[in-house]
């Protein structure tokens, strides 16, 4: 579908990346199982390494590079999200590094919030400082004093909001406005908000990463990420996804741009259910403190309203402080909140989480365990169910 602004996300949702016009009226588009792409004449073939070499990378070369069906899944999110182009990886930390790696080189200082997800924050803590690029992390809570932090040699701002396990909510047009003016590239992990939540290069960022393996794909049996890029950004991320080796599946990719189809709907039943879920959890004597920028009483609300289209079903919980048995106790023999690793599936997950030691420029104040709930699309009603067993069992261990 060519890409029309008068049409709306729900819109969007239903109609971005399909051209069935190409495809004999076939609703969506093929799975193209692909490694050689078989060129007509010596001409054509050297026609796409001219095109390979400027970075112009229109037409199919090579399986690595992608086929239709990697386009159909780009067109689609950049189609939601805005911006030029977009880039898939195998997985999202490889949209991650490939950004980072696509511009920062020895010598370079990259800032990165302090509460960025953790797998990529080692890889700039052990791999990009390998390479002699200097790491420092900033506290999430900066807004335009971020301008403070730079250096002549600053070449990236890493940006994560609402955070990893935290959840702080960043001032993004701030931080992103600040960086502009001084030629900075911005790079943010959108995964926590998804393309429906947040619109990151409309805020003035250059590159929005998604972990499609999340939300996108929605139904945990996948990994992908996504790069979503401005006009002046996507070659350098391209070519360096593609020189790192960083491709998706082809059904891989056919499944998220399936899964795609339902986000929408996805994501409010999340956010509703995950509000639900909430509120509960704020009136219950177990929990100090939930962290989920939706909730008013959020110290992050204000600017999560002000930016955001729409929450997740992902957030913290602090509980008052209690043994480690006692914790074992509640999370172990859940119903339903199973304890796994990833989220944004349509099922419920939880998993205890130890945000301190992910920290060094903003120390995390919590002082009893933290948990992480993802809220699936079962009814709340059995999620808040389950949560209620799982308090007996921590009293009950907590009086043994
Ligand atoms: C899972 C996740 C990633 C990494 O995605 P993978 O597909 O697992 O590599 C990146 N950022 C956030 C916020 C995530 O939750």
């Amino acid at each position: 579908m060519t890409t029309d602004n008068r049409f709306s996300t729900a819109t969007l949702l239903a109609h971005a990346g399909r051209d069935p016009d190409r495809h004999h009226g076939i609703v969506n588009p093929p799975v193209y199982h692909c490694s050689t792409v078989l060129f007509p004449t010596v001409d054509h073939l050297l026609e796409t390494r001219r095109d390979r070499a400027s970075g112009a990378y229109e037409g199919f070369t090579y399986g690595r590079e992608g086929t239709p069906t990697t386009r159909a899944l780009e067109d689609a999110v950049v189609a939601l999200e805005g911006g030029y182009r977009a880039v898939t990886a195998s997985c999202g930390l490889g949209a991650i590094s490939a950004a980072l790696m696509a511009f920062l080189k020895t010598g370079d200082h990259l800032l990165m919030v302090d509460s960025v997800y953790g797998p990529a924050r080692y890889f700039a803590e052990n791999v990009l400082v390998k390479f002699g690029v200097t790491v420092e992390f900033f506290d999430p809570l900066v807004a335009d004093s971020i301008a403070t932090l730079f250096r002549p040699e600053t070449r990236v701002v890493y940006l994560e909001s609402p955070c990893s396990l935290t959840f702080e909510v960043m001032d993004v047009p701030a931080i992103a406005a600040a960086c502009r003016s001084r030629g900075i590239v911005t790079i943010m992990d959108n995964t926590w908000a998804s393309p429906i939540g947040f619109k990151p290069l409309a805020h003035g960022v250059n590159v929005s990463i998604h972990a499609a393996t999340k939300y996108i794909s929605g139904h945990s049996d996948l990994m992908l990420g996504l790069a979503i890029c401005d006009e002046e950004h996507f070659i350098p991320v391209k070519q360096t996804a593609s020189a790192a080796g960083y491709c998706g599946g082809p059904d891989d990719i056919y499944m998220a741009l399936r899964g795609l189809r339902t986000l929408g709907l996805r994501m409010a039943r999340h956010q509703a259910s995950a509000l639900t879920v909430a509120r509960w959890l704020q009136a219950r004597p177990e929990v100090e403190r939930v962290l989920y920028p939706a909730l008013e009483s959020d110290p992050g609300h204000a600017l999560w309203k002000r930016d955001f289209l729409g929450a997740s079903g992902l957030f913290g919980v602090v509980l008052n402080p209690c043994s480690a048995i006692a914790l074992a106790a509640m999370l172990d023999h859940m119903a339903l909140f199973k304890l796994g690793y990833s989220w944004g599936g349509f099922e419920s997950l939880a998993v205890p989480t130890y945000p301190s030691t992910l920290r060094s420029a903003r120390p995390w104040a919590g002082t009893g365990p933290t948990l992480r709930l993802h809220v699936g699309i079962e009814d709340p009603a059995d999620l808040i169910m389950d949560l209620e067993d799982s308090f007996a069992r921590l009293a009950r261990a907590e009086a043994a």
